[in-house]
């Protein structure tokens, strides 16, 4: 098949980034140019998109997250609005307002009573619960240990990943952008700019403007136009497993160990990442170990929640966060010395629910050289030059 030769924007990476990036600048009436998604996998089984918890929550730490996620829920409540195509409605994804419950102990009471600060600072809808307003709501929650909780009221929960995947590669292929399989291998640059990239095949398309939506794979399509990105992909595991007594409805809760746990339909799935100091290699090996499940996942949710200890483990898998090593946040906007080398990288365990306003913002970038809706500029890689990290506390 022979390659287009030219477009405005190249997008490298087809997934959920990727795919909002390109509807967003399709959406817009001031900006006409040609759009070219290259996607390596285009069956999207390797995503991270594909294999996340696909949750999305208000509670974060930092000014600008919260805002990034709040673009994220109105359009997941939206969906029709922003992703309809002619009159079409967007693909169901399934959105369940389950909220999440992070935990404390006495330890970490204090950070959750300054999260809580700033999220009221935003007029996020959470209450802070001490262990007897937890036990009372939660009757099969293990409150003993705990100081408090932080419970989301409204504007939170999960949904189909794939499906809001699809809803957005649909809403861009209608605006005009291309996907075209295949995976870039180099990238030609012009002194500060960059100005072609060279796929496996062979083929060549040369650019205005690149974006940088690889994912975990992100820091090697930067070293192409070398450029250091301090993004490492990290593998994460999740389990899904039923429980002879069901609790039924819960939320989304993130125990103080950093194991988070949610219901699945009528089963749940957990995760967690490693604690500061673990090891947490680098790897891109998407192979499912089942061995963590009885060391770690399985005590500890016995520990919180004593009905799960009779649960069975029905199935898992493994995916891959982008993280971003010097804060846990995103990278985000243009390169500052290539100007023409977009960022939308390092989203650690949050980035499907921060695609929304990451393609809004880099979309407007491209149009008008500014954020309109919401400055992204805290998240710029300047911070990576200056080594100034926006660390962002609340990483599941
Ligand atoms: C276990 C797990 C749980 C998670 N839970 C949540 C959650 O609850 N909420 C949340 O918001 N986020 C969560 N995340 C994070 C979220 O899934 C990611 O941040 C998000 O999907 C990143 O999207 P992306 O498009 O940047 O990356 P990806 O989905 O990985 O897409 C990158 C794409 O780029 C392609 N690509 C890479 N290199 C090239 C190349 N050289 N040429 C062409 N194509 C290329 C890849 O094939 C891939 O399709 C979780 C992630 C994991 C792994």
């Amino acid at each position: 098949m022979s390659q287009p030769e030219h477009a405005d924007v190249v997008v490298v990476g087809g997934a959920i980034m990727g795919s909002s990036v390109a509807t967003f600048l399709g959406r817009r009436r001031d900006w006409a140019g040609r759009i070219i998604v290259v996607e390596r996998d285009p069956t999207y089984a390797t995503s991270s998109t594909t294999l996340s918890a696909a949750s999305i929550r208000l509670q974060f730490s930092t000014d600008v997250n919260i805002e990034i996620s709040r673009f994220g829920i109105e359009l997941i409540k939206h969906l029709d609005d922003w992703l309809g195509v002619r009159g079409e409605p967007a693909p169901e994804i399934d959105f369940v307002e389950g909220g999440y419950l992070f935990l404390a102990t006495a330890a970490g009471r204090s950070a959750l009573e300054r999260n809580h600060a700033v999220q009221r600072a935003h007029d996020v809808p959470v209450a802070l619960l001490d262990p007897a307003e937890l036990r009372a709501r939660f009757g099969w929650l293990h409150v003993d240990d705990l100081a408090g909780g932080s419970l989301g009221l409204s504007d939170e929960g999960w949904f189909d990943a794939y499906a809001l995947l699809r809803a957005f590669r649909r809403k861009a292929l209608d605006l005009g952008a291309e996907y075209v399989a295949g995976t870039v291998t180099g990238i030609e640059r012009e002194g500060d700019r960059v100005t072609a990239v060279r796929l496996a095949d062979g083929g060549r398309i040369a650019c205005d403007w690149l974006v940088n939506a690889a994912g975990p794979r992100a820091a090697d399509v930067a070293s192409m136009a070398g450029i250091e990105l301090p993004v490492r992909p990290r593998k994460r595991y999740v389990f899904h497993f039923d429980c002879r007594t069901p609790i039924g409805a819960a939320p989304l809760i993130i125990d103080p160990s950093g194991l988070y746990f949610r219901p699945e339909g009528p089963a749940y799935i957990s995760g967690y990442s490693p604690g500061e100091g673990e090891p947490d290699p680098d790897s891109l090996d998407l192979r499912f170990d089942r061995a963590p499940f009885e060391a770690f996942v399985w005590p500890t949710l016995a520990n919180r929640v004593p009905a799960f200890e009779a649960i069975r483990l029905l199935d898992g898998w493994a995916g891959h966060y982008a993280v971003s090593t010097l804060d846990h946040n995103a990278i985000l906007g243009p390169h500052p010395d290539v100007a023409n080398f977009l960022f939308a990288n390092g989203f650690s365990g949050h980035g499907l629910q921060q695609a929304p306003a990451v393609g809004r913002g880099l979309a407007e970038w491209i149009a008008t050289g500014a954020y309109e809706t919401l400055d992204l500029g805290p998240l710029g890689y300047g911070r990576i030059v200056r080594g100034e990290p926006l660390r962002e506390l609340n990483v599941v």
